[in-house]
């Protein structure tokens, strides 16, 4: 394998590249006056018809490093009907929606058919592009994998192979999908293969299926962004403290901070973090993988259009995301996987702008604080004092009822038991498409088999397999599965009124 330096194609112009002049006037028509360095070192290798393998994060510019050379590739030849003439692969619907819009984006002065299949929206449109014949295919695996068990898809004719985002697809269990994907693509294909991280299941994929990719490697420090500002913030343990230590810092960031999106673990604590910061009056949304997908476009186009300035989220449905200028990235939970740190502050200071990113951490968090420090090779300053400087109240956990309050109200801060149980009285806010439906429902302790937790959140199945799991990776359940471990009950939450003796 050749590898590339940063260094050395960082001095490249876009015109320098190779690409066609077309490409390059919509390049300059998006106001972009010189290349990333993933796009100065993989575009030419494209170009050439080399496989690439380019280990990069979102927000590198990643997308156009694929996306310039395949449309000057395209310029030749014509497409046939039900034999895409390229295919590019991402984990999820909202990834899949973004690299189409880059098409638009890049492709405005060529006549390219773009076809994309994803899951959650009718076959019968997407059967009818892919019958049109299809430049440019886009798609989940699950449903493209669907398209071909019908027969409606050949990939034989495919020239071009993008993975996108491969250690996402390794998280989301995929990886067999990607495999039988693979092999059904002629082996003199192109491939493009992009990924943020190299787990040793994601370096088998290349040697099984890359042929003498050019290494492209973006520096993690530069990746990770030299200009967000990275505090940790120190909270008690509970829900309600770490509610609280948000809200503190919400007001405290008001000021400077023009949109932010917030990170939970779990899909659970995305339901119920919403809830409370809404019954705060603080305008949020929710994000999560089991949102059908027409809610979840709507509300990432509120959120990007500035109609909604705090987006709750989960790892899954955040990933990759390209939201430009956010301003602020609050985790409400320390990720489990370090990597996700990363991923998840890479959402701010996108483009050559500055961020801030604001971690939440109890004293439960040290092992996974010392691995993401470990990861970025540096220690993240604390905030305002570190969790030895924790008032002993604070520390002990006290019981809520009494405690002292700040933040934009004084209510009681017990949305997300309610809703836990299902009760709705006393909700501020009942906005029908901020509503995260799925957890509306009661979690049953050790019982969510029935539920969209066990598999992707891609709704893919073809009717042969429908209530058959699709065969797992690796590692098999997504992040958000950790839901599986939802509490008993109330769990810790238990109101004080429920412990109060009641009279005979
Ligand atoms: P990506 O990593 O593909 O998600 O891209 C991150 C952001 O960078 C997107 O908003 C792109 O529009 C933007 N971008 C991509 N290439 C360039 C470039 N050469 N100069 C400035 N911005 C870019």
């Amino acid at each position: 394998m050749s590898s590339d330096s940063n260094n050395a194609s960082e001095a490249l112009t876009f015109s320098e590249l190779g690409l066609s002049p077309k490409v390059l006037a919509a390049v300059s028509d998006a106001g972009y006056t010189e290349p990333t360095p993933i796009q100065a070192g993989a575009i030419p290798h494209a170009l050439q018809g080399k496989d690439v393998l380019g280990i990069a994060q979102t927000g590198t510019g990643k997308t156009a490093a694929f996306v310039l050379p395949m449309i000057s590739r395209l310029e030749k030849g014509r497409a046939r009907a039900r034999m895409p003439r390229t295919l590019i692969v991402e984990p999820t619907r909202e990834l899949a929606a973004q690299v189409e819009e880059n098409f638009v984006k890049y492709g405005k002065n060529h006549r390219l058919t773009v076809a994309l299949l994803i899951g959650g929206v009718s076959f019968d449109e997407q059967e009818r592009k892919l019958e049109r014949g299809a430049d440019v295919l886009i798609a989940t695996p699950g449903r493209l994998l669907d398209h071909h068990e019908r027969g409606k898809l050949l990939l034989t004719g495919v020239d071009i192979l993008v993975i996108d985002e491969a250690d996402r697809m390794l998280d989301m269990g995929f990886i067999p999908d990607i495999e039988r994907i693979c092999k059904l693509i002629p082996f003199t294909r192109q491939t493009l293969f992009f990924s943020a991280t190299m787990p040793p299941e994601i370096t088998k994929l290349t040697e099984q299926f890359l042929q003498a990719p050019v290494r492209v490697e973006v520096s993690r420090a530069a990746s990770t962004g030299e200009n967000v500002m990275q505090r940790l913030v120190k909270s008690g343990s509970k829900p309600w403290s770490k509610r609280e230590a948000l809200r503190n810092l919400l007001n405290a960031e008001e000021p400077e901070l023009k949109n932010a999106i917030i990170f939970c673990n779990r899909k659970v604590e995305v339901s119920e973090l919403f809830r409370s910061l809404v019954k705060y009056d603080f305008d949020a949304g929710a994000l999560h993988g089991d949102m059908d997908q027409r809610s979840r476009m709507a509300m990432l186009s509120a959120f990007r259009d500035g109609k909604l300035k705090y987006l709750v989220a989960s790892d899954v449905a955040a990933r990759g995301l390209d939201i430009p200028d956010v301003s602020h990235v609050f985790n409400f939970d320390v990720p489990i996987h370090a990597e996700d740190y990363v991923h998840r502050i890479g959402r701010t200071a996108r483009a050559g702008r500055s961020g801030k990113a604001f971690t939440i951490t109890t004293k439960a968090d040290g092992k996974h604080i010392d691995a993401i420090e470990k990861l970025i090779g540096k220690k993240i300053e604390w905030h305002d004092g570190d969790l030895s400087t924790l008032a002993a109240e604070e520390a002990e956990e006290a019981p809520r009822s009494g405690r002292g309050r700040s933040g934009r109200g004084a209510k009681k801060d017990d949305g997300g038991t309610r809703q836990r149980r299902g009760t709705r009285t006393g909700e501020r806010n009942n906005t029908p498409d901020r509503q995260p439906a799925p957890d509306a429902t009661p979690v049953e302790h050790n019982k969510p088999a029935a539920s969209a937790h066990d598999r992707p959140s891609e709704n893919t199945r073809s009717s042969g397999d429908r209530g058959k799991p699709r065969k797992e990776g690796a590692r098999g359940r997504s992040r958000e599965d950790d839901d599986f471990h939802a509490p008993l009950g109330f769990g810790e939450d238990m109101p004080d009124f429920m412990k109060t003796a009641v009279r005979a």
